[in-house]
């Protein structure tokens, strides 16, 4: 019996070496579930606003969910949140692999850092004995697979390990986080935040487990899950299982899914014979055995062995994001050389979606003739030539030539060249963009474009949960009950049927949702499948809540849940002395027709934020119970 929460976190103090168990009570859970939930509302409290991105004073949390290690499905995903070196604001970034697990089986739901230690250190966790310890024959030597292969050998295959590469320990910007040896936590350089503090990595082994209210009820919800998903799991969970998401490369290339040319060219641009032999079948050649993150009954990952070539005997599989960025979007088809480039940045820990965005930035700018040979090193950058590409990945890792700028990011690179090269810069608010294209004539891409411009880490592809509306309970006149309202407005069941105001509140539940998948440490593609997760049951099952008559939460107890945790996000953005209002896609990734900025202004609305500035107005912030927050921001 338990509640799903393990009912403290670990407090490391990287300057003292001090670690500190720190209790965390069941009102925090109610208002923030757990994840990066529960990662804002102690950063918020604990960092002191306005220290530079990487100051030691700044908080690192690394996290798991609040369904993690319960008999729940899709559970398995960890997170890591603070401030971002790339954006300047509240960064979170999300990863499968096998370390969610692992933070809960020694006790924790979340492990924060602060300081910076003066040697380089690991944090050794192993059941009850905590330590941390010198790292200095790892740092500058190992990279992030390595380090995993040397801590797991030293101290045992049960450890669970978190590693950074060269990419976070010289702080680049676009530093990222692995797990398992190629499972990235990428996004927002929080890999740079870990390496400020010299933390080399985390390794893990704990036994606790995980008790729920009713594990009856949370089981049989499970069992009619994974019955229903196997008499009918849906096309995408069949090419989830088979081609992970390399599954529709082409088909993607083809529909304007994917940005061509860094957003300069159109469908058709790159031919199918040419993108086919960087989707599905020709991924899937190398593969050696499938890879589950814990918890996954798909299972979208694989190991590979790419035949005569030594340093790719046993790699991950590229994903989609890999795929289109070094592939489709540089008119390449060499599938070789996007597994060799995969490999080489999973072991720097850089993102592949930032990288990959400041290269075609560079290829654009060379074709322009504003950056040479002179600033490459001697290379000509072509498109459709993959060469280009994997030497400015090595110069990026190596901190040479034009790598010195672009692994700042592709922002900071253009400031570099003149600021009309910004206008080709494809990044919102200091963050590359994905490789899903917004401008499709579609509402779920008219969302993505506002989402990547109006949420508090702008420029994701994950950030929205567009599914939510399957999980409101209907009344019988297919109007929810809408019981959380909409602060400061009306009801979102009640607004006049125009477009914007639709648009708005799709846009509205996709992103307070994406918060409650966040707090629980799903995984989105559980929800893509051909039954629907049973999100509520689970979590009601897992905590045993109830409204006070006794009654079980709905959906939109706990989207009022999420729409807390965005706010708290957003306002620590706000402290920050980010503008959000003011964060705006390039013009080349808009799409004209739509009215963008009504909906964005209505989405504001909805929130309970000013439609001109994006504050939260002081009566939001009383409402949602975030007194604190209010008196950061208005004193
Ligand atoms: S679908 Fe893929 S990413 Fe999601 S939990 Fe399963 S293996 Fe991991």
């Amino acid at each position: 019996m338990g509640h799903a929460w393990m009912g403290k976190v670990l407090w490391v103090n990287l300057t003292a070496g001090t670690l500190t168990d720190k209790p965390i009570n069941e009102e925090v859970y109610r208002k923030y579930l757990s994840g990066y939930g529960l990662a804002s509302k102690l950063i918020f409290d604990h960092q002191p606003k306005g220290l530079p991105p990487l100051d030691p004073g700044n908080v690192f949390a690394v996290m798991s969910g609040l369904l993690t290690g319960t008999r729940a499905v899709f559970n398995g995903r960890w997170m890591i949140a603070g401030r971002s070196p790339l954006t300047g604001g509240w960064n979170d970034a999300n990863c499968g692999g096998d370390f969610a697990p692992a933070i809960k089986a020694c006790g924790y739901d979340g492990i924060f850092f602060v300081g910076k230690s003066e040697q380089p250190v690991y944090l050794l966790i192993d059941e009850d004995d905590k330590q941390l310890v010198d790292a200095g024959d790892l740092w500058g030597a190992k990279d992030a697979v390595e380090t995993d292969e040397i801590l797991r050998g030293t101290h045992g295959s049960r450890f669970r390990t978190m590693t950074i590469g060269a990419g976070g320990e010289t702080l680049s910007p676009i530093a990222c986080v692995v797990n398992a040896g190629g499972r990235v936590a990428g996004r927002g350089g929080l890999g740079a935040l870990m390496g400020s503090k010299h933390l080399k990595a985390l390794c893990l082994y704990g036994d606790c487990s995980v008790g729920v209210a009713d594990d009856k009820a949370l089981y049989a919800a499970t069992r009619k899950f994974l019955t229903a998903l196997e008499d009918d799991p849906g096309d995408f969970a069949i090419r989830l299982r088979t081609f992970g998401t390399s599954a529709s490369t082409a088909e993607q290339a083809e529909s304007g899914d994917s940005p061509i040319r860094n957003w300069a060219g159109k469908a058709g641009d790159f031919p199918r014979k040419e993108a086919n032999r960087i989707s599905d079948y020709a991924v899937i050649q190398y593969e050696q055995q499938k890879y589950h993150c814990v918890g996954c009954p798909i299972g979208c990952g694989a190991i590979c062995r790419l035949p005569g070539e030594a340093d790719l005997s046993e790699t991950h599989r590229p994903e989609y994001e890999t795929l289109c960025s070094f592939g489709t979007q540089l008119l390449c088809s060499d599938v070789k050389a996007i597994y060799r480039i995969n490999e080489l940045l999973n072991r720097a820990g850089i993102d592949t979606i930032s990288c990959g965005v400041t290269i075609h930035w560079a290829y654009e700018a060379f074709e322009r003739g504003i950056i040479s040979e002179k600033d490459t090193g001697g290379i000509r950058l072509k498109w459709k030539d993959p060469e280009g590409a994997l030497e400015l990945v090595q110069q990026i890792i190596e901190d040479r030539d034009l790598g010195h700028d672009l692994r700042q990011g592709v922002r900071a690179a253009a400031e570099q060249f003149g600021d009309e090269t910004l206008e080709f810069a494809m990044q919102v608010g200091g963050q590359e963009l994905p490789m899903h294209d917004c401008r499709l004539d579609e509402p779920s891409r008219t969302a993505l474009g506002i989402a990547y411009e109006a949420e508090p880490t702008p420029g994701r592809h994950t950030s929205m949960f567009y599914s939510w509306q399957n999980h409101i309970p209907v009344t019988g006149d297919e109007k929810p009950n809408a019981s959380y309202g909409v602060l400061r407005g009306t009801s979102p069941f009640e607004i006049a049927p125009e477009n914007t105001q639709k648009q708005a509140y799709y846009q509205w539940g996709a992103s307070c949702g994406e918060d409650i998948v966040n707090g629980a440490g799903l995984c989105n593609f559980g929800f893509d499948l051909g039954p629907t997760l049973p999100l509520v049951e689970w979590l009601n099952a897992a905590t045993g809540w109830t409204r006070p008559d006794g009654s079980p939460l709905d959906f939109n107890d706990y989207l009022r849940i999420g729409q807390r945790i965005k706010t708290v996000r957003h306002a620590f953005n706000i402290r920050e002395g980010l503008a959000p209002a003011e964060i705006r896609l390039p013009a080349r990734a808009r799409s004209a027709p739509k009215d963008w900025d009504g909906i964005r202004k209505e989405y504001y609305r909805m929130m309970g934020w000013d439609q001109e500035t994006a504050w939260p107005f002081p009566e939001t912030l009383d409402d949602l119970g975030l007194e604190d927050v209010k008196q950061a921001l208005y004193g």
